[in-house]
């Protein structure tokens, strides 16, 4: 019986993705969600929907009885985990089997074997897989360790056997720095894997990431879909990933993906896999890690060779053999991915929470968004703060920069701050161009960027245009003059209408053309939403701020109160039919674990309170009603 109803037990943009596949095949779908996720897009996407339990982890994406009870429920005949979360838990795929239902990913053997580093390399070994030189062994002692490390030679990194998603890793410079770095590592690792063993690895010094996409059928098939280079890390975490790796010579490729179909077929995998590979600036590569799972960056295969793998992978499941052979299996053109995180890049990435209160992610031809959020979501800060993934397909690399680029300009989100600049920053870099982006550049060097001539007056420009396009009296900016022959191309946002203008000075004269298709054209974009203005100029994306005249006219003269974020009422102040004078605290909110005072900005009587104490709330919901006093 073919798989005909999948529950996806995951969030965000990959479960979004999974269920566009099983769209397309005309399989059911039932998504799983916590109370942080009641109005998530990857729950209004599927045809049905569970609710699992509370924020905590452990009471729902992490849950794996009540994921099988839903799955049972529902009646689902199959689960797909996507990446994250229970996606390389052995004990969930067998779980799953146990209940009858099909487990759409690796086998929970080459799970337990791939999520020991130390097994894992050990297995490689044997199957003369070439491998990072280091130490792997079960004693632990010190003295053991040390002298391993001596061996290898300094510098060493020290990875945690059960590490993932680049946590639990320490470079070792010199000898003397070991036993400091040994502890903290250890310590590391027994907070985050709750297991403290670890390996020893010569730590290469300029080092490439590339990977191969490997697939097994049940019957002994193995092939593989081509590398992706993905060096472009931060903290040992990708951002940026393409397909093919540049720069590599026909002989080097050809073993290389041989390795990778020699390791699948070492430990007997089934499903989509990807080996990963490190290499030195040699050109030798080595074993790193495997990955038993679909990988956050499979789209940019995908777009190289025309294929979809959660289709392949829900093929597998059902016990089909692949439906190409290694020989069928032709890579074209070059692929680029970029990570859209929530998070402020520049106040060192910290994640960034709250209302997205406007999201624009463009596609061009050949290129894919996959994203979990729209404008009105909200970016909690209880899950990855990576929100999506635009990937852009042209016939070669130097195209597919640009292309990608032409992407990100055209891109923008208000309400959180996100990475967006940052990642047009690397792209247009010319290291990146010419391939010399190593796994550690962006952790050890700054890239020295050429500044923009003067965005503040493109901002000022944008905001005079705003004011006149709402018919407002146009705002005095003291001293600002619009100076200079460039145009300036604007996307003004208001609520879901976006309308693109040509601006430029002619006589002392700003002369603004609406409908200017202004991606096509060079020069600056500016958009703004509110009092928000983001100026992108050669690439370069710069925030500003403006005083918000139209909020402060309003705010005096408004009758409700809202939240300003989400987050939980701790106490409510006031009752219906109290009179109030402007500055008293009303409630307090707890909001991104601040307590924020919300007082009324005027002279009123309590009209209608909507919350009490305890209750959480999302942003921009009424909070208080006011009405005059009489
Ligand atoms: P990959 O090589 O596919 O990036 P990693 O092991 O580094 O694999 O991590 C997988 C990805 O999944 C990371 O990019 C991270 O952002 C995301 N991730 C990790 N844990 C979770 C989780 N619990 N929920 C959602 N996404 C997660
Ligand atoms: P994880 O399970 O956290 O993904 P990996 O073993 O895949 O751990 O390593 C993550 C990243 O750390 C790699 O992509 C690479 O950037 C870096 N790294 C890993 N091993 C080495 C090494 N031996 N030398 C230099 N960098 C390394
Ligand atoms: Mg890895």
């Amino acid at each position: 019986m073919p798989i005909k109803k999948i529950l996806i037990a995951n969030r965000g943009e990959i479960a979004v993705r999974v269920m566009q596949t099983c769209r397309r095949l005309k399989i059911a779908t039932v998504a799983i969600y916590s109370e942080a996720d009641h109005h998530a897009q990857h729950v209004r996407m599927a045809d049905q929907a569970v609710y699992l339990g509370s924020v905590d982890l452990a009471d729902s994406y992490l849950n794996i009885e009540k994921i099988i009870q839903a799955a049972r429920d529902s009646g689902a005949d199959a689960i797909h985990p996507g990446y994250g979360f229970l996606s390389e838990r052995p004990a969930f795929a067998e779980a799953v089997s146990k209940a009858g239902l099909i487990f759409i990913g690796a086998p929970a053997e080459a799970m337990k074997l791939m999520g020991s580093k130390s097994a894992a390399k050990r297995s490689m070994i044997a199957a003369n897989v070439p491998c990072v030189p280091g130490y792997q062994g079960a004693d632990q002692n010190e003295s053991v360790l040390l002298k391993a490390a001596q061996e290898i030679g300094f510098p060493v990194l020290i990875k945690a056997t059960a590490g993932g998603g680049g946590k639990g890793m320490k470079i070792v410079e010199k000898e003397a720095d070991f036993f400091n770095q040994l502890t903290s590592a250890k310590r590391e690792a027994k907070n985050a894997f709750g297991d403290d063993e670890v390996i020893l690895e010569k730590y290469i010094t300029r080092p490439k990431h590339i990977e191969v996409q490997v697939f097994a059928d049940q019957h002994h098939n193995v092939v593989h879909l081509f590398e992706r280079d993905c060096s472009t890390q931060r903290r040992y975490q990708k951002i940026i990933e393409e397909a093919p790796a540049a720069g590599l010579s026909d002989a080097t490729r050809t073993d290389l993906l041989n390795a990778a179909v020699k390791a699948a077929q070492a430990i007997d995998y089934v499903g989509a896999g990807t080996v990963e590979f490190i290499m030195d600036d040699q050109d030798h590569f080595y074993f790193m890690e495997m990955n038993t799972r679909l990988q956050v960056e499979h789209r940019v295969t995908e777009l190289i060779t025309g294929q979809d793998l959660v289709e392949w992978q829900i093929d597998v499941a059902d016990g089909k053999p692949l439906s190409l052979n290694q020989m069928q299996i032709r890579p074209k053109g070059h692929a680029i991915q970029v990570r859209v995180y929530a998070e402020d890049a520049d106040n060192d990435f910290l994640p960034s929470t709250g209302l997205l209160e406007q999201v624009k992610l463009v596609s061009v031809n050949g290129s894919l968004v996959d994203s979990g959020v729209q404008s009105g979501d909200t970016v909690s800060i209880h899950y990855d703060p990576m929100i999506a993934k635009l990937v852009i397909w042209a016939e070669d690399r130097t195209q597919c920069i640009d292309d990608t680029l032409c992407v990100l300009d055209q891109s923008v989100i208000f309400g959180v701050k996100t990475n967006l600049g940052f990642l047009a920053k690397i792209l247009s870099h010319k290291n990146f161009k010419e391939n010399l982006i190593f796994t550690n550049t962006l952790d050890n060097e700054l890239l020295d960027l050429s500044l923009p001539l003067s965005p503040e007056a493109v901002a000022v420009y944008a905001h005079q245009l705003l004011s006149s396009h709402t018919n407002k009296a146009w705002l005095k900016m003291d001293g600002w003059r619009p100076t200079g022959e460039e145009p300036v191309y604007l996307s003004l946002i208001q609520g879901n209408e976006t309308s693109d203008f040509k601006v430029r000075m002619e006589m002392n004269a700003v002369v603004v053309n609406e409908r200017v298709y202004y991606h096509v054209q060079p020069g600056d974009v500016c958009y703004v939403h509110r009092n928000q203005v983001q100026v992108i100029h050669n690439h370069m994306r710069h925030n500003f701020t403006l005083p918000d005249y139209e909020a402060q006219a309003s705010v005096s003269n408004s009758n409700e109160v809202s939240a300003p974020m989400p987050g939980k009422i701790i106490e409510v102040k006031v009752q219906v039919g109290d009179a109030v004078k402007s500055g008293d605290t009303l409630l307090v909110m707890e909001a991104m674990k601040m307590e924020l005072q919300l007082s009324a900005e005027r002279d009123a009587v309590i009209a209608d309170i909507h919350y009490s104490a305890g209750d959480q709330v999302l942003a921009d919901v009424v909070l208080v009603e006011l009405s005059d006093n009489e």
